[in-house]
């Protein structure tokens, strides 16, 4: 068995005693962990899971989630991690679309797990149901052929552009992508890693916990981000590496615990999935810590390009060079690779690049195109190769003639004092075609109008590249990720 399911076995054939998982308090070794995925791959297969049967979990960071994608793994079966976060008929969607029969639920979301019509679930309750289907199992290894190329994982998109989509991730997918951050991270074999963003997605999973446990470090799984709790952690368990977003490290940084926090213990900040704003960089430098971040998608399992600790102050807002094991080229709508300075199309190739995505063949052959992975993100690199994200193509707006960056107009009206939240989207125009408009949700307490609004780009944004239309709304739609959801936006405001 060449699969990640694999891993745990492997491991603890070397380090058995050493502590893989800590969650709500408990310590599991890798030899307790090799034994639990071996007797739940017994347990489940015992329920009828066969190979490439696709298995659903809902549910919190938990080691009942990392154990099920090893057990599947181990069966050949396929592991369907679903975001939490989402509404029941969301849900519904993704158990239907992915052919899942059955669903492990954590004990978190045992509620709306009743509310989902599946053949069976197996709830992780204080009954015990979890816990009894382990023990059930026989601790013997599964004996059953899974190669690199076999299917892994169905992970569903975050569905920011439209439906979310089912990128299915073979176990070579993980393995590559694993292989490529241990290029550019100096993990060790004491690594100590914080992982409170949702494993449902590719990169908490595939960024941090695959890395860890194939190093033999310990993951310390928490149901959910909490500031104080992460300084609670970082200080007592001397966590070494943390995965999060830019809001996260945000947070942490605003909290009163920052000038006085011990953080001597961190080595590395891992951070991905938006741009680390410049001035977030410079306050975590000035205590000595520096950010490692990507850009990547859930269809690139995810890492495509990467910025090193080195370059993280000198190339701050790039997404840096492809990863070690990866190709990544910018290129225009012709087909050609963009100059220096001049946008383009992102496009990837590489064995961490998905095999396709479930059930959608017209989707899959847009998106692979001629071995290249076509990631619908507009980049632009400079002189040096260094990547910097400019937008989605879907949301770009193009307005007598010139191509506007809504995430470039977005930035500037952040810095409005009344703005607390804003997006731009384009709408029709009959004079140049397309025009930018600003959709604004004011700070409480705040006010400010559309000729204000306007106003404030004067000197701080090219002519063409300024909004025409102000709208102010109460909240903006979000997906289960909480990017917003430009689509909704053009539907109300277009
Ligand atoms: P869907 O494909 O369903 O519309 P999604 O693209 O938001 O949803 P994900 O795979 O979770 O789903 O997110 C990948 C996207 O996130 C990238 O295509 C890119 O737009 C954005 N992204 C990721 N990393 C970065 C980064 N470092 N800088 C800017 N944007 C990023
Ligand atoms: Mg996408």
């Amino acid at each position: 068995n060449q699969g990640i399911g694999s891993w745990p076995r492997r491991r603890a054939r070397m380090t058995p005693k050493k502590v893989a998982l800590t969650c709500d308090g408990r310590d599991f070794t890798y030899a307790e962990l090799a034994e639990r995925v071996d007797r739940l791959a017994n347990a489940l297969r015992g329920l009828g899971v066969r190979r490439g049967d696709r298995v659903a979990y809902l549910g919190a960071n938990h080691n009942s989630l990392a154990e099920t994608l090893f057990a599947l793994g181990l069966l050949g079966a396929v592991f369907v991690p679903l975001n939490h976060r989402l509404t029941a008929p969301e849900l519904q969607y993704i158990l239907e679309d992915s052919g899942a029969e059955l669903l492990v639920c954590g004990r978190s979301h045992r509620h709306m797990a009743e509310q989902l019509k599946v053949k069976r679930t197996v709830v992780d309750d204080e009954g015990g149901e979890y816990e009894k289907l382990i023990a059930s199992g026989a601790p013997e290894p599964i004996d059953e052929e899974v190669s690199l190329g076999d299917l892994c994982l169905i992970m569903y998109t975050s569905g920011t552009t439209g439906r979310p989509k089912g990128a299915m991730l073979s176990h070579g997918n993980l393995t590559w992508n694993t292989y490529n951050l241990m290029v550019d991270v100096d993990l060790t074999s004491s690594e100590v890693t914080l992982i409170s963003a949702p494993l449902f997605h590719i990169a908490a999973l595939a960024q941090t916990l695959l890395p860890t446990l194939i190093k033999g470090g310990r993951s310390i799984l928490e149901a959910s981000f909490d500031v104080d709790r992460t300084y609670d952690l970082i200080e007592s368990e001397r966590v070494t590496i943390m995965f999060g977003v830019p809001a996260m490290f945000n947070f942490i940084a605003q909290s009163p615990r920052w000038e006085t926090a011990d953080l001597s213990s961190l080595r590395n900040l891992l951070c991905g999935g938006a741009p680390v704003p410049e001035p977030l960089i410079r306050r975590y430098q000035e205590r000595g810590l520096t950010f490692l971040q990507g850009y990547g998608m859930t269809e690139t399992s995810p890492g495509a390009l990467f910025l090193s600790a080195e370059d993280s102050v000198r190339k701050a807002g790039t997404a840096g060079v492809p990863c070690f094991f990866t190709d990544v080229r910018v290129v225009t709508a012709d087909g050609r690779d963009a100059a220096p300075g001049e946008p383009g199309e992102v496009i990837v190739q590489g064995p961490n690049v998905m095999l396709g995505y479930w059930n959608r063949p017209e989707a899959t052959a847009e998106a692979l195109r001629d071995g290249w992975f076509h990631s619908g993100d507009i980049a632009i690199k400079d002189e040096e190769g260094y990547a910097r994200i400019a937008d989605r193509l879907k949301d770009m707006i193009i307005s007598g003639g010139e191509n506007i960056y809504p995430a470039e107009v977005e930035e500037v009206l952040y810095g409005h004092p009344a703005v607390a939240e804003c997006a731009v989207i384009g709408v029709p125009d009959e004079r140049w075609g397309e025009v930018g408009k600003a959709i604004v949700v004011l700070r409480p307490g705040m006010s400010a109008t559309a000729e204000e609004i306007i106003k404030f780009f004067d000197g701080r944004l090219a002519r063409y590249k300024i909004p025409k239309h102000v709208e102010f709304v109460d909240a903006l739609p979000r997906n289960g990720s909480g990017k917003i959801l430009k689509h909704v936006l053009r539907e109300r405001h277009g």
